[in-house]
């Protein structure tokens, strides 16, 4: 595929905003490129001192892999992964049906080549660069170690962020994108913004493709699959990156679950709880070095300002719970909306009318996505997979498919979204 064909200024305003921009991770610098790639100048302040990101994977879905491939963003020194099956198990490692590639090329429009836009799987901080790299290539001013600490809302038309060493910096719009425990929200839109608790406890795993043992595992990580297991509440995805030199793994296991069976943490609690579940899923873990525990965590939605001379986007805007893997990809297509409806931007008057038209856009888009998500979070709750072995316990196998295929049919939806076609849409039915 040639990465980066689409990645002209098209739509672009020929009267250039400037937007601030709070915080350099994934949502922050994608902002910035479709933004500049409107036609406007984008700054992005980062508090890091330089680019960083937790060495762990990512994956992004096909309506976020639209967009990053739209941008120019991907390619061979990039080392993305790209899947060739998405496989959904229960527990013991059964298959709920064909693969949800087979689905995808359904759902993604007919008149594109759904081949091209599989997920892809990437090493964080190798996204991370190459977004950086593509910021640079189209104008981006990146500015490190510029932890903003104030805001100011709308002064003759201007508004404007100043910095830890009280430098000041005066654009158009600002847009924060400071992640899940966003500090510039409640000096924003003065809501709460204590991220809540999701009830569950997540691990992140790397494991080293030179620590595995056994064909199975290999031929796994070879065939370059997507394999997520679900049931008895818990849920765990596993895909290969660093071009199959690595896996990466995401478990979600219930806090009181883990409480009851374990009370150690890392690699020892996760083996005993897996135990029972399908052997490829304990090999993997055995191979598994260290696991990278937090608790998950979900914030309520917010976007933009009071006076709208501010809107958030990514995790500040809108954590997700990540059992549809679609939290980058949502962060993305934020960035998308965004773009698309500043290219229509003539004059700074037009900005409120337009952030008040992103707003509209991505909370529609969100809900429905989280509805999903709590759809799927209470069938995992409600299915023991037939994994544990009390009899009470064991739930028809045809009962458990039919949750999943639910599942399924949501995914087309989801994947088949293209933020920038629904962005002009909505413009042209609502025109500012
Ligand atoms: C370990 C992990 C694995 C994940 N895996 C997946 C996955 O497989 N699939 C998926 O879809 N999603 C995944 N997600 C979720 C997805 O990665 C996030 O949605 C995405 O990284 C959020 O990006 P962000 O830029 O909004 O926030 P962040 O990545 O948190 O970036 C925020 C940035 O803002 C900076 N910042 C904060 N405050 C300030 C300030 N005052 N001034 C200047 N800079 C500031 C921070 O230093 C940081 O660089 C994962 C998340 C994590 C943490």
């Amino acid at each position: 595929m040639c990465v980066g064909a689409m990645a002209t200024a098209e739509g672009a305003s020929d009267s250039p905003i400037h937007v601030l921009i709070v915080g350099g991770g994934l949502s922050g610098l994608a902002t910035a490129i479709s933004v500049s790639l409107a036609g406007h100048k984008a700054t992005v302040f980062e508090q890091s001192p330089a680019p960083f990101d937790a060495g762990s994977g990512v994956v992004t879905c096909p309506n976020g892999t639209r967009l990053l491939s739209r941008w120019g963003v991907g390619g061979p020194d990039t080392r993305q992964t790209f899947a060739a099956r998405w496989d959904v198990c229960d527990p013991r490692g059964t298959a709920l049906g064909p693969d949800l590639m087979t689905g995808h090329c359904e759902g993604v429009k007919a008149a594109e080549n759904c081949e091209s836009l599989p997920p892809w799987t990437f090493y964080r901080p190798h996204l991370i660069q190459a977004l950086l790299r593509r910021a640079e290539e189209v104008g981006i001013t990146a500015r490190f170690g510029a932890r903003v600490t104030r805001f100011n809302g709308l002064a003759d038309g201007k508004t404007s962020v100043m910095l830890e060493d009280n430098e000041m910096h005066h654009g158009d719009l600002v847009v924060v994108a400071d992640g899940t425990g966003s500090k510039s929200r409640h000096l924003l839109t003065h809501n709460p913004v204590n991220p809540t608790a999701t009830g569950y406890i997540a691990y992140r795993i790397t494991v080293d493709r030179t620590r595995v043992r056994g064909p199975e595992l290999l031929a796994f990580m070879d065939n370059l699959c997507i394999r997520t297991w679900a049931g008895n509440g818990s849920y765990v995805s596993v895909y290969p990156m660093r071009n199959a030199g690595f896996l990466s793994m995401m478990v979600l296991i219930p806090q009181d679950q883990l409480q009851q069976v374990v009370s150690i943490n890392g690699v020892p609690s996760l083996q005993h709880y897996f135990k029972d579940w399908d052997p490829l899923l304990s090999s993997m873990i055995r191979a598994a070095s260290n696991a990278n525990k937090w608790t998950a965590v979900h914030l309520l939605p917010e976007r933009r300002s009071e006076d709208g001379s501010c809107i958030l986007v990514g995790d500040a805007a809108n954590t997700m719970w990540p059992f549809l893997s679609q939290g980058l990809s949502l962060d993305l297509e934020d960035a998308g909306t965004l773009g698309c409806l500043l290219g229509h931007v003539r004059s700074r008057s037009q900005l409120p009318a337009a952030t008040a038209l992103y707003t509209r856009i991505r909370d529609a888009r969100a809900q429905r996505m989280r509805d999903e998500t709590d759809v799927f979070e209470r069938q995992l709750q409600t299915t023991t997979g037939g994994c544990r072995n009390s009899e009470e316990g064991f739930e028809a196998e045809t009962d458990f498919r039919h949750k999943f295929e639910t599942g399924r049919m949501a995914q087309s939806w989801m994947w088949s979204y293209d933020a920038y076609a629904e962005a002009e849409a909505a413009f042209n039915s609502d025109p500012f």
